[in-house]
């Protein structure tokens, strides 16, 4: 068996952290292949290295002395590498990144240094091999991930390696430049390894076991999810939910290569599979929920408004014309509703509903502002009965009023719309009504 395991940076993020992934790692020998995060926060005042990088960066750039901002980062990684007990230096690395900093090597350069060092000190720590990933990890000139040419160098270059550590969130571009993926992309990495390695299991280890089946600040103690298919964790993302970062799944997805999220605060907890498909049945009728604030509705009538061929198009060609994109839109037969983001919408509203009178002649443009979009995710959905049933029986005893309903054609999902007023109460009322009334 062999299992890439990212690290994130609250795993790494002093000596007593390192301390706990480096038994994690020792306890099976199938975990070969190491992605590191940059040291992430302490405790909840603290600050991740990569922004005291960005930070640091910006600062340098705009042209100020920017030598105590880099010593502050220096001594996270020293405390780590005394915490630890290491015969390591790091002093040449820092006499680089200053020479870099003042020659503008650019903010990716520097932010790219927080997982590069921590990788340093993880192979020195473990004994594996380091790999940079500029040498392995490509992106053309436009800044884009090139995925089979980092494939096919990275997986010969792994090949007669066997224990390695390869730090996350960065590559280059053709020239040699230093090129991260966005934020949290080391998971993106990992992903890229575990393809390159064929691995078994591509271990994403993390502060939480597992994903939840609610947002834990809204609902109290939520149950974690077993296990979730690639495209239920695709709906929930899209709403909201934020588990690992969403460019992460592609690369094991091709390789049908499962994602196990951990724990590494609690490593004995099963955490969650990510898996294409599975036979298990989900222990709830729901896999998740997920919702997202800030939506607004565009309510459209036209009498014999289900006899004009075209009317969704024209609607729907202004909402193009003015770059934005829709959400849902559900239908009646004289009666059309799109729904958008508010914040995109609000700068262009009023260039909307001229284009709207104009185009499709409606009778009467209606909108409402403040609403919120909650999804109800499941496989077990498509054979439950009443499903759509129990939540509106749950909404209603608690006096919710819903706006809307759109029920996906895979049937993996519902999304209800409420006021956002609502949206936490409804929430709890869900997961309720599936989780904590099972039977
Ligand atoms: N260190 C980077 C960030 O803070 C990447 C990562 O942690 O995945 O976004």
């Amino acid at each position: 068996m062999k299992k890439v395991v990212k690290f994130g940076g609250s795993s790494l993020a002093s000596a007593e952290q390192f301390k706990k992934v480096g038994e994690i790692i020792r306890s099976d020998s199938d975990r070969k292949y190491v992605v590191p995060s940059a040291p992430g926060k302490r405790n909840s005042k603290d600050t991740k290295v990569t922004d005291m990088l960005y930070a640091t960066y910006a600062y340098a750039e705009a042209g100020n002395d920017f030598k105590r901002a880099l010593y502050q980062i220096k001594l996270r990684y020293q405390e780590i590498i005394d915490g630890l007990g290491l015969d390591l230096s790091l002093e040449q690395e820092f006499q680089a990144i200053t020479e870099q900093f003042k020659a503008k090597a650019g903010s990716d350069y520097a932010a790219s240094r927080g997982e590069y060092l921590n990788g340093i000190i993880m192979a020195d720590y473990l004994g594996y091999e380091f790999i940079d990933p500029v040498e392995v990890i490509f992106f053309d000139e436009n800044g884009e991930f090139m995925a089979d040419k980092t494939d096919e160098v990275l997986s010969q270059r792994l090949a007669d390696v066997e224990c390695a550590v390869i730090p996350g969130f960065f590559g280059a571009k053709e020239d040699g430049s230093v090129k991260t993926f966005s934020r949290g992309g080391s998971d993106i990495t990992g992903s890229i390894v575990a393809r390159a390695v064929k691995a078994d299991i591509y271990e994403n280890w993390t502060d939480v076991s597992g994903c939840l089946i609610a947002d834990p600040r809204i609902v109290h103690n939520p149950k974690p999810i077993s296990t979730v298919t690639y495209r239920e964790l695709r709906e929930l993302s899209y709403m909201g939910a934020s588990v690992l970062h969403e460019d992460a799944i592609f690369p094991v997805r091709k390789a049908g290569i499962p994602i196990n999220i951990k724990n590494t605060n609690s490593p004995k907890d099963p955490g969650t599979w990510i898996v294409e498909s599975t036979c298990q049945k989900p222990p709830y009728t729901i896999t998740g929920i997920a919702g997202k604030k800030d939506f607004c509705a565009i309510n459209i009538e036209k009498d014999m408004m289900n006899a004009e061929i075209g009317f969704g198009r024209k609607v729907l060609q202004v909402f193009e014309e003015n770059g934005i994109s829709f959400e849902h839109m559900p239908s009646g037969i004289d009666t059309m509703s799109i729904i958008v983001h508010q914040s995109e919408f609000e700068e262009k509203e009023q260039r909307v509903l001229a284009g709207i009178h104009k185009l499709a002649e409606p009778d009467a443009i209606e909108m409402e502002s403040d609403l919120a979009l909650i999804a109800v995710v499941g496989r077990g959905m498509r054979a439950a009965k009443g499903t759509a049933g129990r939540i509106f029986a749950a909404l209603a005893h608690s006096g919710i009023n819903i706006k809307m309903i759109d029920q996906g054609s895979s049937e993996l999902n519902i999304i209800i719309g409420v006021e956002t007023a609502d949206f936490e109460m409804a929430i709890q009322q869900i997961y309720t009504i599936f989780v904590d009334t099972v039977a």
